[in-house]
C-alpha cells in the first residue's frame, strides 16, 4: 500500500481532508502552501513519505502515539492525561492577548528563563491569513497573541527554519497540530527536521477551525476594508462570532459561519489538545481567564515557575466548569468518531474498549 504523497494526494487532500497543519509543507520538493493552501508542486515516486505519515487525517495509532509521548497508553479518554487543571491569568497580559494571555506569557517566561531559545507561534497578516512564524523574542511572541480562528499550516514554520545551532524548540497549535507533532516526534522516517529539538508544546483548545478564503470572503462582504482587530467566539449558549472591524464591535450569529468550518475538523477526536505538555483554552463564563490542563512533568515545572516568579495568577478550577468541559470534550469524540463511521473512512486505529467508551451513548 503506498504510503506516500500519492496516498496523502487521493486519502487526505483530494477528499477536502486536510487540516491546515503544515506538518508536510517545506519537507521536499513537491509540497508547498500558497496563500494558505497546500499545493502539489510535482508527483512523487516515494512510497513512503513524511509526508503521509505526520498527517493528522491518516492512519494513526492514539494508544502507541500516547504511550511514546506520555509513556502509557491511551487510557484517559475524556480530557487526555491531566496532572493538574486549574484558572489562569496573566499578570501582565499582552495587549491582544485572546483571553488571560496564558499562552502568550508562558512562552515569553520559557523564552527568557532560556528553556527554550525559539517558538512556533501563528500570526496574521494583514489579510489575516494565519502563518507559522518563529519568535525569539517578547516583541515577537506579543505580535502573535491573540486567535484567529482559521487554521493555518503553523508547522511549516519548524520544518522551514531557519534554525540557529541547536535551538530548543517550543510550539504553540491547535489539536490537529499537535497531533501532528507528536506523530514527528515518533516517526522512524524523521530525520532532518528539527522536531529532536522541541522541548515545549503548548495545546490550544479548539472545537473547529474555519476554512481561510471562504471566512475571508463574507469578513469582506460584511465589513469591506476595515482592520479586523479582535474574533472571539462566545461559549453555549449565547453562540456568537464577536468581530472588531475599525472602532466598532460587531456580533455575528455562528450559524452564519458554520458553513466555513473545514471538513477535517468534523472528523476530529480532540477539542483540548491532549498529547501536549500544557492546553489552554477559555473559561466560560469568566472573562480574561484561561483554562489551563496541565499534562506533563515539564508542564507542571512551566506552571510552578510561572506562579513562583509573578507571571501568573492561579485558582482552583469549579468543579462545575470541570465536569462542563469534560462533557463537551467527549461530545466533540463522539461526533468525530459516528461521522467517522458514517463515512465508512476510520483514520483512527483505538482499541474497542476506548472506541465503545466514547460511543456508548451514540448507540451501534
Ligand atoms: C481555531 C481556534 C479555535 C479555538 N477554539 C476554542 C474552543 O473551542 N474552546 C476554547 O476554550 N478555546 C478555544 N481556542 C483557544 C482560545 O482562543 C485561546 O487561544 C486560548 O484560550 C489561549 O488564550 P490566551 O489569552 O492565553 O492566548 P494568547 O496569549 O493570546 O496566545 C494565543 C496563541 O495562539 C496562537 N494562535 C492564534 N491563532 C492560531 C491558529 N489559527 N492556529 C494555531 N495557533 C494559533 C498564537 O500563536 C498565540 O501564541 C481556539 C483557538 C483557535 C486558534
Amino acid at each position: 500500500m503506498n504510503k506516500g504523497l500519492k496516498a496523502l494526494e487521493k486519502k487526505v487532500l483530494d477528499q477536502g481532508q486536510c487540516a491546515a497543519c503544515g506538518a508536510c509543507l517545506s519537507l521536499c520538493p513537491y509540497l508547498r502552501s500558497w496563500r494558505g493552501r497546500a499545493v502539489k508542486l510535482d508527483d512523487c515516486d516515494l512510497t513512503e513519505g513524511r509526508c503521509f505519515s505526520f498527517c493528522p487525517r491518516t492512519e494513526v495509532d492514539l494508544d502507541a502515539l500516547h504511550r511514546f509521548i506520555f509513556g502509557k497508553g491511551y487510557e484517559d479518554i475524556e480530557t487526555g492525561p491531566v496532572r493538574r487543571v486549574l484558572m489562569a491569568r496573566a499578570l501582565a497580559p499582552a495587549g491582544r492577548a485572546q483571553n488571560g494571555g496564558v499562552v502568550s506569557a508562558l512562552v515569553d517566561l520559557a523564552l527568557g528563563e532560556g528553556l527554550i531559545h525559539a517558538t512556533v507561534l501563528t500570526e496574521r497578516d494583514g489579510e489575516l491569513l494565519p502563518q507559522g512564524r518563529i519568535a525569539r523574542r517578547r516583541e515577537e511572541v506579543i505580535s502573535c497573541a491573540g486567535s484567529s480562528y482559521a487554521a493555518g499550516y503553523t508547522l511549516e514554520a519548524l520544518n522551514r527554519g531557519p534554525w540557529e545551532g541547536e535551538e530548543r524548540i517550543g510550539v504553540v497549535g491547535l489539536p490537529c497540530q499537535v497531533l501532528a507533532l507528536s506523530r514527528m516526534k515518533a516517526s522512524p522516517l524523521e530525520k532532518r527536521t528539527p522536531v529532536d529539538r522541541v522541548e515545549l508544546v503548548i495545546g490550544l483548545f479548539c472545537t473547529w477551525a474555519l476554512d481561510y478564503y471562504p471566512f475571508m470572503k463574507f469578513l469582506k462582504a460584511r465589513f469591506g476594508d476595515r482592520q479586523i482587530s479582535k474574533m472571539d467566539i462566545t461559549p453555549p449558549p449565547e453562540r456568537f462570532l464577536h468581530v472588531t472591524a475599525g472602532e466598532e464591535r460587531h456580533v455575528i450569529p455562528l450559524d452564519e459561519v458554520r458553513s466555513f468550518i473545514r471538513p477535517s475538523c468534523q472528523v476530529c477526536l480532540d477539542m483540548t489538545g491532549e498529547l501536549s505538555d500544557l492546553s489552554v483554552g477559555t473559561v466560560e463564563g469568566e472573562e480574561g481567564w484561561n483554562t489551563v490542563i496541565i499534562r506533563s512533568p515539564k508542564g507542571e515545572d512551566l506552571l510552578r515557575l510561572a506562579e513562583s516568579k509573578g507571571v501568573l495568577e492561579t485558582r482552583k478550577y469549579p468543579d462545575h466548569k470541570w465536569v462542563h468541559l469534560k462533557e463537551a470534550s467527549i461530545l466533540k469524540k463522539r461526533r468525530a468518531l459516528s461521522a467517522l463511521r458514517a463515512s465508512g473512512e476510520n483514520y483512527l486505529i483505538l482499541s474497542p474498549k476506548v472506541t465503545d467508551e466514547i460511543l456508548r451513548e451514540v448507540g451501534p
